[in-house]
């Protein structure tokens, strides 16, 4: 009689987490939903904010941030440039000979190097040190194929994916750290200064022509490869957007009106926050344990640094509160961060019967063994929350974007179209997340100017955009070819 009332108890037990694991996911999904109309209001916010900031310094949550490119290249950039580009996990040194009109892009190597994690806590001097002592080594392995003109100095592009304060094309003040930098020294500091004092220890002769936001580095680099191109979004580790913007329609801008007409605009889109974004307990709670609580609110709904963390919260919760592991909570699935956003995907994307690779992911990362196939496919379920959530709202965001250049309606005869370069990890390698992402802003815009719009993945630009900067920003420019 005892035993047999155990395993009814058990049942019992095992049934009443069933439901209450259930519920916990149906909740869940609940918080997340982004319904048409939503995401519509999304856009919209997203749209006054732009105007707030671009009205006044501080006017809004989103920056909206001057870059100082008031000409995107053009194709006639011509010499040996290099670029060095710094913002997510890993980080590149390239160089690239620019042939100009009819040559193009006629020689480019790059070597891509992992940030110690602890460079990106230590100090301004430790982490600049690093990256110069690994440009120095590229440097020295320049090799025929690439020329620079005797006496001349080497030039580079700086591509720096953090917001600043830019107060020339190649200066400006760090405002803040983001994703998962975190050194208080830099702060307020001219990172071009830092860079060339770090580059002068190391010996590194060159000059910093282009200090760039991978944004608006990736849009140069779309754009010198197709002339369309007005918008380009990141979403990798961090998330962010630059555009083309009249400089006429930024109050703020001081200085005078460029020749354009036209001046880039970094939006710094991460830090943006409206009451409409579905925000759950599990990222209200990610946030305040996080290095920047109360800000990037936007990017940690969208962004690959923090996809992969909010899953692990939900399933963390199950298991402490319906037991959907098992009656213990599996030690690891307690330690932040541990389920990356590549190892979501891979689970996400699992196409096997028995859903092979969430077993095997679960084990491996997590340790938990022998999950039954129900599990795993409750699992499938919270990835597909998680990623069409963010995939969602980085569609309205883009959305708003369009809305505020006056390129969300087609003018009757009017053949013009827009190209958005989009580039980073997620955006590249989450295609669940990408699908869902087009076919959201193709339903937000509407059919007729779906027909004239065009995501690219620009792979890599922002590396050769900072290049080309450089270029079309040399201290050489209208000085005689020796
Ligand atoms: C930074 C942006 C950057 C984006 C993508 C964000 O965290 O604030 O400057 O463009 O990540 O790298
Ligand atoms: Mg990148």
């Amino acid at each position: 009689v005892a035993a047999t009332a155990y395993i009814v108890h058990r049942r019992m037990r095992w049934a009443n987490g069933r439901v209450k694991a259930m519920e916990i996911v149906k909740d869940f999904e609940e918080d997340c939903a982004t319904s048409y109309s939503k995401l519509k209001h999304v856009a919209d916010a997203m749209t006054v904010e732009m105007h707030a900031g671009l009205a006044s310094e501080g006017g809004s949550k989103l920056k909206m941030l001057i870059s100082y490119v008031d000409n995107l290249p053009t194709g006639d950039e011509k010499g040996l440039f290099y670029a060095l580009d710094l913002g997510g996990t890993n980080f590149r040194v390239l160089r690239v000979q620019l042939g100009g009109r009819d040559g193009r892009i006629v020689n480019q190597e790059f070597v891509e190097v992992s940030i110690p994690p602890n460079l990106m806590v230590k100090s301004t001097d430790a982490l600049f040190d690093y990256i110069a002592n690994e440009l120095a080594k590229f440097v020295a392995k320049e090799g025929p194929g690439f020329h620079l003109p005797p006496g001349k100095q080497r030039e580079l592009g700086f591509t720096f994916s953090f917001p600043v304060m830019q107060t020339s094309i190649n200066s400006g003040n760090l405002i803040k750290w983001t994703k998962g930098f975190s050194i208080d020294d830099t702060i307020g500091r001219d990172v071009v200064a830092e860079l060339t004092k770090a580059m002068e220890r190391k010996g590194v002769d060159m000059r910093v022509s282009a200090l760039v936001n991978d944004t608006i580095g990736t849009l140069a680099g779309g754009r010198y490869f197709n002339n369309d191109v007005v918008v380009a979004v990141i979403l990798g580790t961090g998330s962010n957007a630059a555009y083309v913007e009249r400089a006429q329609a930024i109050p703020k801008w001081q200085g005078l009106l460029p020749k354009s007409g036209d001046m880039v605009i970094n939006m710094e889109w991460g830090n943006f926050r409206s009451s409409h974004l579905p925000l759950t307990e599990y990222d209200r709670a990610m946030d305040i344990e996080s290095l920047n609580p109360g800000e990037q609110i936007f990017e940690k709904l969208v962004s690959g640094m923090y996809l992969g963390e909010i899953l692990r919260r939900v399933l963390l919760r199950m298991a402490e509160e319906a037991a959907f592991f098992g009656a213990t909570v599996p030690p690891k699935l307690k330690i932040p961060f541990i389920l990356k956003t590549p190892d979501m995907s891979s689970m996400h994307h699992d196409t096997s019967v028995n859903l092979k690779v969430v077993g095997i992911k679960m084990k491996e990362i997590l340790g938990i063994s022998d999950t039954p196939l129900k599990t795993r496919k409750i699992v499938v379920q919270l990835c597909n929350i998680v990623a069409t959530r963010g995939a969602r709202l980085a569609a309205a965001a883009i959305f708003g974007v369009l809305k505020k250049m006056g390129r969300d309606t087609v003018r009757p005869g009017e053949k013009q179209k827009t190209v958005i370069a989009m580039d980073g990890g997620l955006f590249e390698h989450y295609s669940e997340y990408s699908k869902c992402l087009e076919n959201t802003l193709r339903e937000l815009v509407g059919e007729q100017v779906s027909e004239s719009l065009f995501i690219e993945h620009a792979n890599d630009g922002s590396g050769i955009g900072a290049a080309l900067l450089a270029a079309s920003h040399s201290q050489y420019l209208g000085v005689e070819e020796s």
